[in-house]
């Protein structure tokens, strides 16, 4: 068993660490705390093909796969996790469209899509539903060959800048079982009754807007339906959501990795009683413990994309990856500050950042609990080996 990436997926990291030292790490700090939007960084991120990671060449994509795809997330969230953020919602709404959108679909979205020419998100979570995705209350009601289409969706990353958006929504309120009445609605700019509200205030995670979705009577062609059939819009958002908890694991290790990186140069070059603070056990100890956790955690992460890329269910794998990555990250995250100790809470340096950014890889793609219930459901289920 060879835990080593391939020569390919070495080089690819190395090209995405090389773009993320130059490009992002030298604005990060400065871009999170004023919450400009990194405009430039996005046209640099378009002729690199990081748009189309999950898109197939035949439409201008890259189509790379799983592991390369949480090393993307993993090398951008070790200088800024809201980068990450810009590619996450739109990477799975990709993935949806190359799965289970019609030819028609694919051909009209998927080659702008794939550069960056249109931009992404998926609008899932509600005022009143986030873990229970079959109690949202959107409501899409056929009339000729539009939907007319009801609701709010809250918390959508992406949303102002997302051309065409898939939006989950119910087209039989009344079906049993529930998800059997759920359908995905590829919405767009400018279709009547769209809008959205202002950026919703975060502790952290900013860079990438999130927002307040509103479709009030909006009119939405019946071909804007994602696969062309009723019914199928949880499983096509539930499989998308594999990724995404691979995506938010790569985050976690990313986040975490910098916290030991900054930790153990600070720990070298920090003196006290006459001695650097790395010769204390104390911090030795959590040093050891961080880098520990961090390969751990991204083992893990590479085994649950690697299930991925065979093709076969894989919400354990994926569940385990973002549930412990995340766990480690915000530990990792505390422990970096307390190594740092008052500098550590100083916007002068950017631990207090990993710290803010940390919290949302437990919430973010289904919460750290609904995972575990996930995790225990196949457990339980399955027969003892
Ligand atoms: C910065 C940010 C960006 C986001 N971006 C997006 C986006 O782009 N698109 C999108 O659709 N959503 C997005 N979300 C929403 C996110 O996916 C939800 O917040 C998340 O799924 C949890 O839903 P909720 O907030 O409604 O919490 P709830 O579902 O209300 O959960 C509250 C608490 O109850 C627990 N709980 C609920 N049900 C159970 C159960 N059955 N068993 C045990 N515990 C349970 C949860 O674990 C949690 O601790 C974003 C959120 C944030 C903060």
């Amino acid at each position: 068993m060879d835990f080593a990436l391939s020569e390919q997926q070495a080089a690819f990291r190395d090209l995405i660490r090389d773009f993320a030292g130059r490009s992002i790490s030298p604005v990060a700090r400065e871009s999170e705390l004023t919450g400009r939007y990194p405009e430039e960084i996005v046209e640099e991120m378009k002729p690199m093909g990081l748009f189309g990671m999950l898109v197939p060449t035949e439409f201008g994509g890259i189509a790379i796969d799983a592991v390369s795809y949480s090393i993307v997330f993993e090398e951008i969230s070790k200088a800024w996790m809201g980068v990450a953020g810009i590619l996450g919602t739109h990477s799975l709404a990709t993935l949806m469209l190359a799965r289970f959108g019609t030819s028609a679909q694919q051909a009209r979205w998927l080659p702008d899509l794939a550069t960056g020419v249109r931009r992404s998100g998926i609008a899932l979570t509600e005022p009143q539903a986030g873990s229970d995705l079959q109690g949202i209350a959107t409501v899409a009601r056929r009339v000729g060959d539009h939907y007319v289409v009801n609701g709010t969706k809250t918390w959508i990353t992406n949303a102002r800048h997302a051309d065409p958006l898939p939006v989950l929504v119910k087209t039989d309120p009344a079906a049993q079982p529930r998800h059997s009445g759920m359908s995905v609605l590829m919405v767009e700019q400018g279709m009547p009754g769209f809008s959205f509200g202002k950026d919703l205030d975060k502790l952290g995670y900013r860079g990438p807007e999130s927002s307040e979705v509103f479709l009030a009577d909006c009119l939405v062609p019946v071909e804007n339906l994602l696969g062309g059939q009723e019914g199928h819009g949880l499983q096509q958002v539930l499989q998308a959501l594999e990724f995404g908890r691979v995506n938010i694991a790569g985050r976690a290790v990313g986040v975490a990795q910098a916290s030991l990186d900054r930790s153990l140069a600070y720990a070298r070059e920090r003196h006290a009683f006459g001695r650097p603070i790395a010769d204390f056990q104390a911090i030795q100890l959590k040093l050891a413990d961080m880098a520990t956790e961090v390969q751990a955690a991204r083992l893990l992460t590479w085994w649950a994309a690697s299930a991925l890329d065979s093709g076969r269910r894989a919400d354990l794998e994926t569940g385990m990856a973002k549930l412990y990555a995340s766990e480690v990250c915000i530990k990792a995250a505390l422990e970096a500050m307390r190594i740092h100790g008052g500098y550590g809470y100083s916007t002068e340096y950017e631990i207090e950042r990993f710290y803010r950014d940390a919290p949302l890889m437990a919430i973010g793609e289904g919460t750290n609990d609904i995972l575990r219930t996930v995790i225990a459901r196949r457990l339980v289920l399955e027969e003892p080996s």
